[in-house]
């Protein structure tokens, strides 16, 4: 494989995966879009720089940003100058970038010790085609090469035109072949806008460096010379190009040829340049040499570039219209080619200098092996095209976005691991819509999963609350202890009671004052039986409304409950509580809360035989919750099962005994009705349940 000199530069960090550079690209395998930045084959590359402007449109016209850059010589150019003495060989494309004879001033002021007119170059061209072809010596049709672009791409995709090519040189190889003669030991520089020439001076070694228009702004502004404030210069060949100044504009060669040579037909120069070259023209005029179909044109006139080499990848003038860029180099041309004397002696000079000097070229070489590409079989590409979704006829859309000419071009390019079809258009189209129906399914999906949660949420809603009272029910025969406590006291004061009056009766020794106060007394007794039975049957009803109220109501009414129960086991009670305001809570389902935490507390006194049982009950605010702390001193509970005294059906006590559902339903109430957090925790003495319910 043939390395060829670089004049792309790469900055992969730059790249964002647009694929401009793939679009504009005459070459498009020379670029690789397979990754997530587009790569770069340089022994694929003619250097025609498309890529580069494509590469900055695609940054915003940003420079710095842009992924590809132009490489030249100018700063070898530039350090050379000092120590060597440096020719520069200017373009016609000059004419239409800057003030001609100022820049050969500032060339001047740079340090460069003469320069030269290329079109002068272009001149030598012409007359040499001329002579080639009358003498048999050019292959026919002569395909014309200043544009060293073209002689790349033909060298590596037609290696059959390769006999047709010029056997001359480029302008500025000719003119390098001319100044070399004057000066012998000078290094020459090329000033164009064309990136390709590097490689044509490699291939020929006829000049040393390819500074471009661009890179030569840059380093007049760098060393402060405003090339508007300078006094014009002329060349230094003593004869004047003519015609020829046209040279960059398309159909340059051809006027030029028909100027010089006028008994040749206008029809039998053929004027091709930009895009058509590439993806037609070249094809065609292979199968046509190939053919022998007659008509074949006596000279191709073909440039790479659009508009030639007035407006391309160096040009410094793209702040200029077409019109007032190509009006410049035509108004050079018409004055230089104006004086029939001129012309004359510039014939004279040709053909002297033609006899002299040798300007044939001969450095041509057949590249194609260059090109690895594989073209895949009917089967292959059928398997490449499933890849990238296309399964009928109108996703061959051929719409050019991935950046090749047809889906067939971007399919040979993913076979060849150029590309992917992650790149296709339509691929990301149907992706995208395949993308949208899964999550369609998936909203459908969810939508089908809600519904059953929530259903699933209210029938747990209604087993919990079915909880709340099986288990309300459960401690039912526990209450039945407690109501037995709670009337021990009053039963026995009435039965005293109504005894005393009998015998007051009985013995006919009572006063009417003294009657009437027993029989308050048993009332009140009855009273406090009856509001007692108010409470169980309040606790048990089974409808649970939210009510607002002070947390050490709640409380008191709990002790209403079971604090006789817990007097008679001795148990020493300290309440201190201070709550500034009312919650809004469940205060039915909070009392079955107390008296589990608190009956819990009761049994562990027995269990554990404690000596002087105390319960302490804490009730604070802190950081907008309302906190009641419930601490005993039963002993604690052990470690091992601290973190499962909230399961459901977790019980210490024993079958038969608990029923495991308490501190479940507890945590339940405090944390999913009340929006709280009840936690256990041990003391040194026993065990602290701490129930936190923020204020709303
Ligand atoms: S310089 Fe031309 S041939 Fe080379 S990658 Fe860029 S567009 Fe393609
Ligand atoms: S033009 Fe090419 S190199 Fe530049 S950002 Fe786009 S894909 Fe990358
Ligand atoms: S349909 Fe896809 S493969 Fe075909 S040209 Fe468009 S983007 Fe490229």
């Amino acid at each position: 494989m043939n390395s060829f000199i670089e004049v792309i530069g790469i900055k992969e960090e730059n790249c964002i995966n647009c694929h401009q550079c793939i679009a504009v690209c005459p070459v498009k395998i020379c670029s690789d879009g397979s990754g997530d930045v587009v790569k770069f084959h340089n022994h694929l590359c003619i250097g025609c720089g498309r890529c580069i402007e494509a590469c900055i449109k695609s940054h915003g016209g940003n420079v710095e940003k842009s992924a590809r850059f132009p490489i030249d010589d100018a700063d070898d150019f530039l350090n050379d100058l000092d120590s060597s003495e440096v020719i520069a060989l200017v373009a016609p494309s000059a004419q239409a970038n800057f003030n001609l004879k100022k820049l050969i001033s500032a060339l001047k002021l740079l340090g460069v010790k003469a320069v030269y007119d290329v079109s002068l170059g272009a001149e030598i061209s012409i007359y040499s085609y001329h002579e080639a072809i009358e003498s048999g010596k050019a292959k026919l049709p002569l395909i014309a090469q200043p544009c060293p672009a073209i002689v790349k791409y033909i060298e590596l995709n037609h290696p059959a035109l390769i006999p047709y090519l010029a056997p001359v040189g480029s302008p500025v190889h000719n003119i390098a072949v001319y100044a070399k003669t004057l000066h012998p030991q000078a290094k020459l520089a090329f000033i164009s806008p064309c990136l390709a020439k590097k490689g044509e001076f490699h291939d020929s070694q006829s000049v040393e460096y390819n500074v471009i228009f661009q890179s030569l702004t840059r380093i007049l502004a760098e060393k402060d010379i405003n090339i508007d404030l300078l006094e014009e210069s002329d060349f230094d060949n003593y004869i004047s190009a003519g015609i020829a100044t046209n040279f960059s504009t398309p159909g340059g060669l051809k006027e030029s040829y028909l100027f010089h040579y006028p008994e040749t037909l206008p029809s039998s120069i053929s004027k091709i340049e930009g895009s058509l070259v590439f993806e037609k023209y070249l094809k065609d005029l292979e199968t046509a040499i190939k053919e022998g179909q007659a008509d074949l044109p006596l000279i191709i006139d073909i440039l790479a570039c659009e508009k030639g080499c007035n407006i391309g990848a160096g040009c410094i003038n793209q702040g200029r219209s077409i019109t007032q860029i190509e009006r410049a180099v035509n108004r050079r041309m018409e004055i230089s080619s104006s004086e029939a004397e001129k012309t004359k002696e510039l014939k004279e000079f040709l053909g002297k200098i033609t006899q002299d000097l040798d300007f044939s070229y001969i450095f041509y070489q057949d590249l194609s092996a260059n090109s690895d590409i594989i073209i895949p079989s009917e089967l292959q590409l059928q398997q490449v095209y499933k890849r990238m979704y296309k399964e009928e006829a109108k996703d061959f859309r051929n719409c050019l976005a991935c950046g090749y000419n047809s889906c067939l071009q971007m399919a040979v390019a993913v076979f060849n691991g150029l590309n992917k079809a992650e790149n296709c258009h339509l691929y990301q189209e149907k992706e995208l819509l395949r993308e949208q129906e899964i999550l369609n399914n998936m909203v459908d999906e969810l939508a089908t999963l809600n519904s059953k949660l929530e259903e699933e949420m209210a029938e747990r809603k209604q087993q919990e609350q079915l909880l709340v009272q099986n288990s309300k029910l459960a401690a039912m025969g526990e209450m039945i202890g407690m109501i037995a406590h709670q009337w021990r006291q009053p039963l026995s004061s009435i039965s005293t009671l109504a005894g005393n009056l009998k015998i007051y009766l009985d013995l006919d020794m009572y006063e009417k004052k003294q009657f009437l106060s027993l029989l308050e007394e048993i009332n009140h007794h009855a009273q406090y039986l009856s509001s007692t039975i108010n409470d169980f049957r309040h606790f048990f009803k089974p409808d649970n409304p939210e009510d607002t109220v002070y947390l050490n109501v709640v409380i008191d009414n709990t002790l209403g409950i079971i604090g006789k129960s817990l007097e008679y086991k001795n148990v020493q009670l300290n309440i201190n509580t201070s709550f500034s305001q009312p919650i809004l809570t469940y205060p039915n389902e909070l009392m079955q809360v107390f008296l589990n935490i608190l009956k819990n507390a009761s049994d562990a006194f027995v269990d554990n035989e404690t000596s002087y049982p105390r319960i302490q009950i804490n009730g604070y605010e802190k950081n907008n919750y309302q906190i009641v702390e419930i601490i005993d001193n039963a002993g604690g509970i052990p470690e091992r099962i601290l973190n499962k005294i909230f399961d459901p059906y977790f019980s210490t006590k024993g079958p038969g005994i608990g029923t495991g559902l308490g501190l479940y339903m507890s945590k339940t109430i405090v944390e999913e009705h009340c929006e709280g957090e009840l936690i256990a925790r041990n003391t040194q003495e026993g065990a602290c349940f701490t129930l936190k319910f923020p204020l709303r």
